[in-house]
């Protein structure tokens, strides 16, 4: 391709798509939004606060789910066999178009919404994922839908799904493989993050699996040849990862930790553990990544003379990216965005990045071009929903520029104005996109005809094991 048309086809693929769709519905979903926008951030801030771990987010379920029954949805708790999934539902037929929320926090994170760090409690799990404003502000899509098909404008099915667990087991891969979005047209989800856009990369497919090693204990000391070392097992075996780092795509990324690795040393230990995850962007790379991983648990384990088992816990696939939704997403955050931040807020940010060792640059939240995205680390199980109907997924500003993810100054910028802006601009953009798919069906019809494209031949198999999900008991 010659350089001109190369820029033409860029600009072509980077100019909005403007479906037929009324743009005053769109401007109506908004004022919902606008309307609702105390209701909406006090979800959040509560979630924020609950800040529950993956499939024990009861508190937060149940206070989405009562709002999503107030405003006049039909609530089904309990999805894919886990107490604290539900889907709320309005309209009657087809189309059907759902909305993905999450509330699920990580553990160890606690912190106040200030600019150091300052645990809430100390060792309590924090929303360092932002997540309690994911379930708020796709649920805030959802109510301002319902309110356009209450009224007339729109006619078909809005859903939202609460999904649990997405930080540990995957909860919408056990969704996924249970059929609860059979029916689905269209689905859509956010993402809270430190940029806006579309998202034309899919993130990273995941395997979690845990590597197990048991030999003979015997003292270290006294009849050592008695006993088989499990831990030189997982040593060889991290040995091997290590050596193949060397040999595997640069896109592979294999993470680990030893989860039991003896306990003295005048015992030779019996028991060793490896917790290990293996990620590529793509899930045809990933498959023969962990068939050498399995490899090399064996050949340690003969080598130390000890048995060993590989057992799966869990796995996401990546997105499967729907470019014809993403340029809809695209012209929606270019409607409603990019987010205005004040000098407080501003100033708020350049602590936070000075606390973190990053570049002050403050607050981004100019919509990225969807030319030229780089793949980027990370998985979710939104990547899962993605392969079994058309996934629609936008990125919006919740935590300044830079800082790192998964860690404190996420949980505080979730907690105050930030990520409450963040909030309001992604139920905007994720409605407006609905009133898109509601409203134009030749739109919908080419986001549902570049999905089958896609997945022509393809048979979705989730990486979760059989058997339920491991809901832990009271
Ligand atoms: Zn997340």
């Amino acid at each position: 391709m010659s350089l001109l048309l190369a820029a033409a086809a860029a600009k072509a693929a980077a100019a909005p798509v403007v479906t037929k769709a009324d743009v005053r519905k769109k401007q109506a979903a908004a004022a919902s939004i606008e309307t609702h926008r105390s209701e909406l951030v006090a979800l959040a801030d509560q979630v924020w606060g609950f800040a529950e771990t993956a499939l024990r987010e009861k508190r937060s379920a149940a206070l989405l789910a009562e709002y999503a029954e107030k405003q006049g949805f039909r609530v089904e708790r309990g999805l894919a066999g886990m107490p604290t999934a539900f889907v709320a539902s309005y309209g009657a037929g087809a189309p059907v178009i759902a909305v993905l929320g999450e509330y699920d926090a990580l553990p160890g994170l606690s912190q106040k919404a200030t600019a150091d760090k300052q645990p809430l409690a100390a060792g309590a799990a924090g929303h360092g994922c932002g997540h309690n404003l994911f379930g708020a502000a796709s649920l805030g899509a959802a109510t301002a839908i319902k309110e356009l098909i209450a009224a007339g404008l729109l006619k078909g099915t809005v859903r939202f799904y609460g999904t649990p667990a997405e930080e540990a087991v995957g909860g919408k891969a056990y969704m996924a493989r249970d059929g609860v979005f059979r029916d689905v047209d269209v689905a859509l989800a956010w993402h809270p993050a430190d940029r806006t856009r579309a998202d034309m990369t899919g993130g990273q497919a995941i395997v979690d699996m845990l590597v197990e090693f048991k030999g003979r204990a015997a003292h270290a000391a006294v009849d050592p040849w008695n006993g088989r070392s499990a831990v030189d097992a997982v040593e060889l075996f991290t040995h091997a990862v290590n050596l193949m780092r060397e040999h595997v795509k640069p896109t592979v990324r294999m993470h680990y930790t030893i989860t039991a690795g003896g306990d003295v040393p005048n015992v030779v230990p019996e028991v060793g553990r490896v917790w290990m995850w293996a990620r590529d962007f793509d899930r045809a790379e990933l498959d023969p990544v962990v068939e050498r991983l399995k490899k090399a648990v064996q050949g340690a384990a003969l080598a130390a003379g000890v048995e060993g088992s590989v057992k799966v816990q869990a796995g996401d696939l990546e997105i499967l990216i729907n470019e014809t939704g993403a340029r809809m997403l695209d012209a929606n955050l270019r409607l409603f965005g990019p987010i205005r931040y004040t000098l407080e807020e501003e100033a708020f940010a350049r602590a936070l990045q000075k606390a973190s060792g990053v570049e002050e640059r403050g607050m981004d939240s100019a919509v990225v071009s969807l030319v030229g995205q780089e793949p980027e680390g990370g998985s979710t199980d939104v990547g899962d929903v993605s392969w079994v109907t058309p996934t629609l997924h936008v990125s919006v500003t919740t935590a300044p520029r830079g800082v790192p993810w998964h860690a404190w100054p996420v949980v505080a910028s979730g907690g105050m104005s930030i990520g409450h802006k963040g909030l309001v601009l992604a139920a905007q953009t994720l409605a407006a996109t609905m009133v898109d798919l509601f409203d134009d069906p030749a739109a919908r019809a080419a986001v549902r005809a570049e999905f089958e494209k896609k997945t022509k031949g393809y048979v979705y198999r989730p990486y979760i094991p059989d058997g339920p999900p491991p809901v832990p008991k009271e």
